[in-house]
């Protein structure tokens, strides 16, 4: 834990080390308690930066000698975190070795960053800078060296060790070392330290040999604990098909002779792409039917080929400085979204591949609709690549990857597929075993593409906030023209007020009279084009006329999501009921549900006496009943907006009121098409043994929807379907489907029903955190209900439940205070002040993850004033609290600013 006043670091301050590291000789003696670790370093003067003194890196380390050439160095200045050596006289020269002992004890790292002890085992994380709490380092991202690494441990303990790269000599220790052993790792690149691994423990290996798209051999390896190796089975199926993958879309190779991934139950994220040791939070790597629902199998596939594609993107070609983080993972995640689309389409290919396509679109927009928009809206609204931070741990942000990822998105759309990818093989070509920027990045873009201006394009790195689309059309009958406006502005953020304009792709189709696109015609052109073409708006506005329409056209703007904009149209009900029924874009037509919905959640939470409009639940009637459209997508596009994004469009926030709103909407949408419901269960419902494919998948996503509009409606009907495919299922999704139904109802078999879920997985950590996440999310169906408050306390002190394991925080916490918005700000402030205690709490142990639990209020200027006058005082409680980290006093001092 940090004491010192938090400092705010400026990308703008970036210098390079005057001594960066060739090469790194790591020795560990591994004990929980008392571990030692032996760092020889070779430096060498860095021509590209001004001469300085070596600067080495710590945090909570105990050191015990420090040589540099074998000599103790003399007037070196140390302090908690910081060493500075002059090198001067003798050592002058270009080249130094430095030789560090330093103590560390593992069991006691309770922030599970650095080294740490899980389950019994060893277990690292250096990102981003968790290396300086193993040893003293240049520990950043543009010091990039070569690791050879000795692990030795007691040996019935720890009989696997595991670092970085090939193995190159293993044994038992010799006298005086009984039952110790050692393992001894080179890795062959240049990496920096944040991709340093270590595991050392009791672990069962599931492998696997292929053969690379150049025919050499590699051995892929998933470790676990012993019960847990039948759960890796589709872990290793998607690493497969990730390699596979990155070869034929982009000519990337495996470049080692083993790649491992390790599970491991404590872990603050999700997964690590350390360098040929990937550590995974074992929610993302293992599964089984039993275990695992649909959405966890799709979240492990593109997880585990996610951190495989970092290998060249962030491995090979690293970032700079902390605030180039998205060079890395804004680009990553854009090629995970990728694979995943390819994947869902491929294995439907003769059925609906690009529905599939289209249905993961709108899974990533959901999700940044719900987690990015609300954070560009609020006080920690930052660029994709951030100017400050106090704590980079902060900065692993929805804007970071998923923005990022848009915004490669959008270079990809402007270049097309073909320049996209020559701009990537002259990335690696240029910059192969380097730490570069996001502007390096832009440029080779350009370069590759007949340089292609992206100067403008570049605002999207620089400007915060959501940018606004504001649209509107005229048409002419006379002349058979539809003149289009197209107008933006971003909103001021914390300390950007004034914005410039940005390069907004807006995909565009016009839709006539009878549903159909027409093909699009701007004038001065001779011929009508494609049915959708993409617009480039780079003025503050701009109008676009469209001629040679026989009709006045209905517009279907920003298809395929083609900006991470806010589209501000003029639409009545019936034109969204229209597009609703015959958009041919999948993901405006999902829109033009959501927008619907959003539009009468609004009104119906302005006014308490007012019904569910029927014309509205024709609409939705009409598209459960359309028969030609993908189950997976009617899933989506029946299932209402998110809370979390609602309250983002609604000034101020009232969770209550909201909350009360959709509850209406669920009943009225549950009893009205109750007999459309009861028939989509009975007609999607699925025999036979689980197999995790798209088709499935979108079946029981629609069919669990059916049950919980039905549960939620009180339909004796549906709750009694719901409590037989309870008792029958044979996997998890169509098991926890049906619970969550029940859970969310007034249904009195609800609480058996939890019991009876607990009590069959009462063993198994990963499925009870699923029991917690739905208890803490529930939302009250009648008066006689517990709150979710009350709920949330009494499972803290659950057997399982443990706030040392961020899984379990994240459930059961996180859950509470993110997704439960309309329990969470209840009107009598308890829930503001639990919140307060348990970010005290965490922050004790682990300032990452109290963090996290931190942001959730951080929008609270938004809401009603009498919910802020109940958050305030919990925010100056949290903020005088003793000891505080960094990481929660940058996010809750940012929230209090005026
Ligand atoms: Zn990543």
């Amino acid at each position: 834990m940090r004491t010192e006043t938090p400092q705010t670091i400026l990308r703008s301050d970036y210098q390079p080390l005057a001594w960066t590291v060739t090469d790194v000789d790591l020795h560990f003696a591994l004990d929980p308690a008392n571990t030692l670790v032996t760092s020889r370093l070779t430096l060498k003067r860095n021509p590209a930066a001004p001469a300085g003194p070596l600067v080495l890196l710590g945090d909570e380390l105990e050191l015990m000698s420090l040589k540099i050439d074998g000599c103790e160095p003399a007037a070196p200045r140390i302090t908690d975190t910081r060493i500075e050596i002059d090198i001067s006289g003798d050592l002058a020269g270009d080249t130094v070795s430095a030789e560090i002992v330093t103590r560390i004890a593992p069991e006691k790292n309770t922030s599970l960053s650095g080294l740490y002890t899980s389950r019994g085992g060893f277990f690292t994380q250096c990102e981003a800078e968790g290396f300086r709490r193993i040893t003293w380092f240049p520990d950043r991202p543009d010091v990039m060296a070569r690791f050879t690494v000795t692990l030795e441990a007691d040996k019935a303990k720890y009989p696997v060790l595991l670092s970085n790269g090939n193995l190159i000599g293993q044994g038992d220790l010799a006298d005086g070392n009984t039952g110790r052993h050692f393992a001894r790792w080179e890795d062959p690149f240049v990496k920096p330290s944040y991709l340093f691994a270590l595991v050392a423990a009791d672990l069962a290996v599931n492998e696997r040999k292929i053969k690379t798209m150049s025919g050499r051999e590699v051995l892929l390896q998933i470790w676990t604990e012993a019960d847990a190796i039948d759960r890796t089975g589709h872990a290793m199926e998607s690493l497969i098909r990730a390699i596979r993958w990155d070869e034929e879309r982009f000519g990337l190779e495996l470049d080692l002779e083993r790649f491992m991934v390790v599970a491991v139950s404590d872990f603050n994220m999700g997964a690590m792409e350390n360098k040929g040791l990937n550590i995974f939070n074992s929610k993302l790597l293992l599964a089984t039917p039993e275990t695992a629902t649909d959405v966890d199998y799709e979240n492990i596939e593109a997880v585990v080929a996610h951190e495989y594609f970092h290998n060249w993107t962030g491995n090979r070609v690293t970032c700079r400085d902390w605030f180039q983080l998205t060079l890395k993972e804004g680009l990553t995640v854009f090629r995970d979204q990728e694979f995943t689309a390819d994947m869902l389409a491929g294995m439907v290919a003769n059925e609906g591949g690009d529905s599939a396509r289209a249905v993961k679109r709108i899974d990533d927009v959901r999700v940044l609709r719900a987690a990015q928009f609300p954070e560009d809206a609020g006080p920690m609204a930052h660029p994709i690549r951030p100017d400050s931070y106090q704590e980079i741990n902060n900065f692993y942000t929805a804007t970071v990857y998923e923005k990022g990822a848009e915004v490669i998105r959008m270079l990809h759309t402007l270049l097309g597929q073909e320049g996209f990818r020559n701009g990537m093989d002259l990335y690696f070509s240029y910059f192969d075993g380097q730490a570069v920027t996001c502007d390096d990045f832009v440029e080779v873009m350009s370069e590759a593409n007949n340089g292609f201006d992206l100067d403008q394009f570049m605002r999207w790195y620089e400007q915060a906030g959501t940018p606004r689309v504001k649209a509107s059309g005229v048409w002419n009958a006379a002349d058979g023209s539809y003149t289009l406006t197209l107008a933006q502005s971003t909103p001021a953020t914390p300390g950007q007020h004034v914005k410039q304009p940005l390069v907004i792709p807006v995909a565009v189709g016009l839709i006539g009279a009878d549903g159909r696109d027409v093909a699009l015609r701007l004038e001065g052109e001779a011929q009508p084009g494609a049915t959708t073409r993409v617009l480039k708006l780079t003025e503050d506005a701009q109008v676009f006329r469209f001629v040679g329409l026989a009709g006045e056209p209905v517009p279907s703007l920003l298809r395929g999501f083609s900006a991470p904009v806010i589209l501000e149209l003029d639409e009545d009900d019936a034109r969204l009921a229209f597009r609703m029924a015959h958009d041919a874009d999948p993901c405006n037509r999902w829109d033009a549900a959501q927008r619907y919905a959003e539009r009468v959640a609004l009104a119906l939470a302005a006014d308490p006496a007012a019904m569910v409009p029927e014309a509205f639940v024709a609409a939705f009637r009409t598209l459960l009943n359309d028969g030609a459209l993908d189950p997976a997508f009617r899933a989506q596009a029946l299932a209402l907006p998110g809370e979390a994004y609602l309250l983002e469009r609604m000034l101020p926030a009232d969770p209550a009121a909201l909350r009360g709103a959709l509850v209406r909407m669920m009943r009225a949408l549950g009893a009205t098409l109750a007999a459309d419901w009861l028939d989509v269960v009975e007609r999607l419902q699925l025999a036979g043994a689980y197999r995790y494919h798209p088709g499935d998948a979108g079946r029981r996503a629609l069919v669990n929807l059916a049950l919980r509009y039905l549960a939620a409606a009180g339909v004796g009907e549906g709750l009694a379907l719901a409590e037989a495919r309870f008792a029958a299922a044979t996997n998890m999704t169509e098991r926890f489907g049906a619970l969550a139904a029940l859970v969310q109802s007034a249904s009195p078999a609800r609480t058996a029903a939890l019991q009876a879920f607990h009590d069959r997985h009462r063993d198994d950590a990963l499925v009870l955190d699923k029991w917690f996440a739905l208890q803490a999310g529930a939302w009250s169906w009648d008066a006689a209900a517990e709150s979710a408050l009350a709920r949330v306390r009494v499972l803290l002190s659950d057997p399982s439940f443990s706030l040392s394991n961020p899984n379990k925080v994240y459930a059961l916490l996180g859950t509470f205070f993110r997704a439960n918005p309309g329990e969470f700000h209840a009107a009598d402030g308890s829930g503001h002040a639990f919140w307060a205690e348990q970010v005290i709490a965490l922050d004790a142990r682990n300032p990452q993850v109290a963090a996290r639990m931190a942001r959730a209020l951080e929008n609270w200027r938004r809401f009603t004033p009498t919910l802020q006058a109940s958050i305030r005082p919990q925010l100056e409680r949290v903020l005088a609290a003793e000891g505080l980290s960094a990481d929660v006093a940058e996010i809750v001092g940012k929230a209090v600013a005026e």
